[in-house]
């Protein structure tokens, strides 16, 4: 990414642009990475992306595209035994949604898992650097997980999500995933290159991002189009 935002003259560039991006068919064979396959979520995207697609059926179909995303990222979890021949899951499970476009997100684990802890964390970019600020967060000191899910609907650049799962592993929780819809080539392989302990899901991989960081084709903010702030 650019060191400075501005060119000669003090004005601000774009800072993404001149940029070296990886191609898709590079990043397609990263190790624990998983780009979902499914008929069913590849027909909710194509509605998901359609530019007429208002607020409330916008953010419906986020918390159905989490649904199917949750439901393969938990595929691994562990159980225990209780009695003979059953079995619960071992240790509590936790959702970080990124803010505030994680939060459809959060809300679709809720509903395939009722009990996971949900921990806030709220990572403002800058547009300018596309650097993550944090400024909010509600982790609890006590923790006690088998396993953490960071949310957010767009992996771009990678700064938040790199972020967030920083900010998660400080609190030494033993596994931590990250799950999102879109993906760009840069923002993950960033990802994995700089955690390549975690696993990474995601709904679909896009092409690349513009000189804003926007991901192409994409589906425009995905805060903004959850929660009709335009
Ligand atoms: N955040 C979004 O909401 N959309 C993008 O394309 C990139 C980051």
């Amino acid at each position: 990414m650019n060191e400075t935002n501005t060119q000669y003259g003090g004005r601000p560039s774009l800072p993404m642009q001149g940029v070296p991006q990886p191609k898709r068919d590079e990043v397609l064979g990263l190790p624990r990475v998983h780009i979902s396959t499914h008929p069913v979520m590849a027909h909710k995207m194509t509605a998901l992306r359609d530019k007429n697609t208002q607020p409330p059926e916008f953010y419906r179909l986020v918390k159905e595209i989490g649904m199917l995303l949750a439901y393969e990222a938990t595929a691994n979890l562990a159980l225990e035994p209780v009695e003979i021949e059953r079995r619960r899951l071992a240790g509590g499970i936790g959702v970080t949604p990124i803010l505030r476009a994680g939060l459809g997100m959060a809300e679709s684990f809720r509903e395939v898992i009722p009990d996971v802890q949900i921990w806030h964390l709220g990572l403002r970019r800058d547009e300018n650097t596309l650097q993550a600020m944090e400024y909010y967060n509600q982790l609890p000191h006590k923790v006690d997980l088998q396993v953490c899910y960071a949310v957010d609907p767009m992996l771009a650049t990678g700064g938040s999500a790199i972020d967030a799962i920083n900010i998660l592993k400080r609190r030494g929780i033993p596994r931590l995933s990250y799950v999102g819809i879109i993906a760009a080539p840069y923002g993950l392989l960033k990802l994995s290159q700089t955690h390549p302990d975690i696993d990474i899901f995601v709904a679909a991989l896009d092409e690349s991002l513009n000189d804003r960081g926007y991901i192409m084709p994409g589906l425009g903010d995905a805060g903004d189009r959850q929660f009709g702030t335009f």
